[in-house]
């Protein structure tokens, strides 16, 4: 499978299409899901071309996976859904087709702001 440049994310990334910007550096671009599924839910995703987290933990360099990961805490601390300064939150990343991933661009779902339930459906 080869990098979709015409994903929804690319063209956020290049700015096409706007966002609802929480935080970005080097390595990542966070934002608002537009179609929010619990009180927060923030997307972290990597600024390089990545199409799941199997593709990233193959090929990203070193700086760029500690990027991402640095990146959701930071911007669990700007959403106060931290640990040390709020009350947690769930990330996950749909892989795939049984992960039922839509947007084939890596990306970090963040929920929190309220008790997320049931790991699985
Ligand atoms: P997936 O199912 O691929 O893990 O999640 C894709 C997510 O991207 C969904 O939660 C969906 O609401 C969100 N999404 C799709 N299109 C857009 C968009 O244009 N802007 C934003 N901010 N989120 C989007």
């Amino acid at each position: 499978m080869t990098y979709d440049d015409n994903n929804i994310f690319a063209k956020i990334l290049r700015g096409e299409i706007p966002c609802k910007k929480i935080y970005e550096d080097n390595f990542v671009l966070s934002f608002h899901d537009i179609n929010p599924q619990k009180k927060i839910h923030a997307l972290v995703i990597p600024k390089g071309k990545y199409i799941d987290l199997d593709d990233f933990s193959e090929k990203a360099s070193s700086d760029e996976i500690v990027g991402l990961i640095k990146g959701i805490n930071i911007v669990a601390k700007k959403l106060k859904i931290s640990v040390d300064t709020g009350k947690g939150y769930r990330a996950l990343a749909n892989i795939n087709e049984h992960g039922g991933q839509e947007v084939p661009h890596l990306h970090f779902h963040l929920f929190g702001g309220e008790k997320i339930g049931k790991m699985v459906e």
